[in-house]
């Protein structure tokens, strides 16, 4: 027998290993898919969510008639009696926000610090995932308000 006619390890592991390693295989990458699971987030994703009004560089205006407006973008404000933006306590003027009725805000907190506001800080109102297709004032809040890191 000559050295390249001798098994080498792979040859032994294709025999015999390697049908006993599959399975293995298998069991290690579910363990790792269950240490790291995806993370969590509360808001819903929207199949179609709506453009960034900052994506074209364009500031974002709002006008007297509820409507915020981009260069070629224009999205209406997110209409505070609607039952959505009721639910979360959305009130366009963080200033205004009723404290002994909405424990969890605090003075400072705004749309435009809001780690889902997808507005730029120099912009009037930019888009929220929580409200797709319409646009959140900068100033405003709603008690789903996460501070934006940083
Ligand atoms: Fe959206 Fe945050 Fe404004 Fe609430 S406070 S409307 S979550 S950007």
């Amino acid at each position: 027998m000559t050295t390249s006619d001798r098994p080498t390890s792979l040859h032994r592991m294709s025999r015999r290993g390697f049908g006993l390693l599959l399975p293995w295989g298998g069991l290690v990458a579910l363990t790792a898919c269950s240490k790291n699971p995806p993370p969590m987030t509360p808001v819903a994703i929207d199949p179609a969510p709506a453009p960034n009004p900052t994506a074209t560089g364009g500031g974002v205006a709002a006008s007297a008639s509820g409507t915020a407006s981009t260069s070629g973008a224009s999205l209406p404000l997110v209409d505070p009696a609607d039952p959505s933006a009721k639910a979360l306590a959305y009130t366009a003027d963080a200033s205004q926000v009723v404290a002994a009725s909405n424990p969890v805000h605090k003075p400072g907190q705004a749309c435009r610090n809001c780690a889902l506001y997808g507005g730029q800080p120099v912009d009037a109102a930019g888009p929220c995932p929580l409200y797709p297709g319409k646009q959140v004032s900068a100033g405003a809040w709603c008690n789903a308000y996460a501070k934006k890191a940083g």
